[in-house]
């Protein structure tokens, strides 16, 4: 059994030891969604506080307002009742670090995992790799204050997003483990 598999069973083993949540109802109790980056250094349950039931949270790549994060934000709120949504991106995010050529590129010579240093990204591994990469947009960030006004702007415009949910717009700085707020951002959400 690979080591990261052993530690999680080992892990979920205990916890569901003295797990005591199995009557907690579907809906967010706390009636809110979070959409953040996937980035292992935040845990949205840390830096926000919350406990199992209170809120959903949806992660992708950057914490981007996707097609898919919005199907996820209209089903919180259209069937599960959430009433205030947060979007969050943050400093030092990766999606900073390449443009959707670079990535297109990478992967057209193999679909290895590239290595990066201060001149960029670069790729070693062994071809082939696929041209599929040129038909995805990545949502890559070159200004996570502006990405986050962005997102937040686009679901606040979206036809399924009803005007009177609020949408505020964070950046968690990963060195501080602090909230920034993007004023700008929190604007452009305003419930109407
Ligand atoms: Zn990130």
């Amino acid at each position: 059994m690979s080591q990261v598999l052993e530690e999680i069973l080992a892990a979920n083993a205990a916890y569901a030891q003295t797990f005591d949540k199995g009557g907690l109802p579907m809906p967010p109790g706390r009636r809110f969604a979070i959409l953040t980056c996937m980035d292992a250094r935040l845990d949205p349950a840390k830096y926000a506080g919350l406990s199992e039931g209170d809120a959903h949270v949806i992660r992708n790549a950057g914490g981007r307002a996707s097609d898919d994060a919005i199907r996820s934000l209209v089903i919180s709120y259209k069937l599960l009742g959430t009433r205030e949504w947060f979007v969050i991106h943050h400093t030092n995010c990766g999606m900073e670090t390449f443009t959707d050529e670079v990535m297109r590129g990478l992967l057209a010579s193999s679909l290895k995992t590239s290595s990066v240093d201060a001149s960029g990204w670069h790729d070693s591994g062994d071809g082939p790799g696929s041209t599929e990469g040129n038909y995805i947009d990545w949502l890559t960030i070159s200004d996570n204050a502006r990405s986050v006004v962005e997102d937040v702007t686009r679901i606040r415009r979206h036809p399924l997003v009803p005007k009177d949910i609020p949408i505020y717009g964070y950046i968690y700085d990963v060195k501080s483990g602090e909230l920034v707020e993007v004023p700008q951002a929190t604007e452009a959400g305003r419930a109407g």
